[in-house]
């Protein structure tokens, strides 16, 4: 896949102008944005997810053109937002079953499958019928991460999704990320240096929401 985003910009109505003129090019692979809080980063994820409109700009997914194709889009996107939220009273199987369901996977048998591998590898298998409002904030980061992954998502995007998680955590999610298929663009939001130096074949630096470098993370990045 390639993802290719030209001049994209956003005021919100309160004025504050959350992207100014963005554009990359992302390739199949590790992409990491960093940036201070309030550089734009979570505006630049949601409008790319198709959760928000730009004022002007553009982005295009292969020939996808990403903010008038949303339907389409959204098939082929995994998201785990920010602020990741989800209905206290269904339990973590049917949540993920359904989310499997909506994209593409008809099969119930292969779906469950998907559903008991993807908690697995969440190290939630155990908690899976239990409902989401009973679990921790680590439980529901990781269901957040699990959410985002399951059914073989094309343009996977992540924002923050360290936040919560312990060392050990962070580590099996570096490893779940690093088995995502070759055709696959993963933008990671993240403040952690390390999270990109370790994960990220190229990365953006994102402040006051104009990109302020934009390259492979070599010894630029480790010096920060
Ligand atoms: P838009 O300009 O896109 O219409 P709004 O100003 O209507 O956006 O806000 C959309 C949502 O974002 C509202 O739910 C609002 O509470 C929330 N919001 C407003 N200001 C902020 C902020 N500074 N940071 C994060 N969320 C905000
Ligand atoms: P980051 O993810 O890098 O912390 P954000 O994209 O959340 O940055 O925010 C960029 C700027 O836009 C901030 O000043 C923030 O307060 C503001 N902002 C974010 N969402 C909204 C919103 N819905 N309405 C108004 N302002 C917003």
């Amino acid at each position: 896949m390639k993802l290719v985003i030209n001049n994209l910009s956003k005021t919100y109505s309160n004025g504050v102008r959350a992207l100014n003129q963005v554009s990359l090019k992302l390739n199949n692979g590790l992409f990491g944005l960093l940036g201070p809080n309030g550089a734009g980063k979570s505006s630049l994820m949601r409008t790319i997810a198709t959760l928000q409109e730009a004022d002007s700009g553009s982005i295009l997914l292969d020939d996808l053109d990403v903010l008038r194709n949303k339907t389409d889009v959204r098939q082929l996107l995994g998201y785990l937002p920010q602020d990741f939220g989800v209905y206290p009273k269904i339990s973590a199987e049917r949540l993920l079953d359904h989310i499997a369901l909506l994209k593409g996977v008809g099969n119930t048998a292969e779906r469950k499958a998907l559903v008991d591998a993807m908690l697995a590898q969440v190290n939630l298998y155990t908690e899976r019928k239990k409902q989401l409002g009973t679990f921790s904030g680590g439980m529901k980061q990781r269901f957040g991460i699990a959410q985002a992954l399951i059914g073989n998502p094309r343009l996977i995007i992540v924002d923050e999704p360290t936040a919560g998680l312990d060392p050990a955590e962070r580590n099996r999610f570096y490893n779940l990320l690093s088995q995502m298929g070759e055709n696959t663009i993963v933008i990671l939001s993240t403040h952690i240096v390390e999270d990109v130096s370790t994960l990220c074949s190229n990365f953006a630096i994102i402040s006051q929401g104009e990109v302020r470098y934009w390259g492979e993370p070599d010894d630029a990045v480790k010096a920060l």
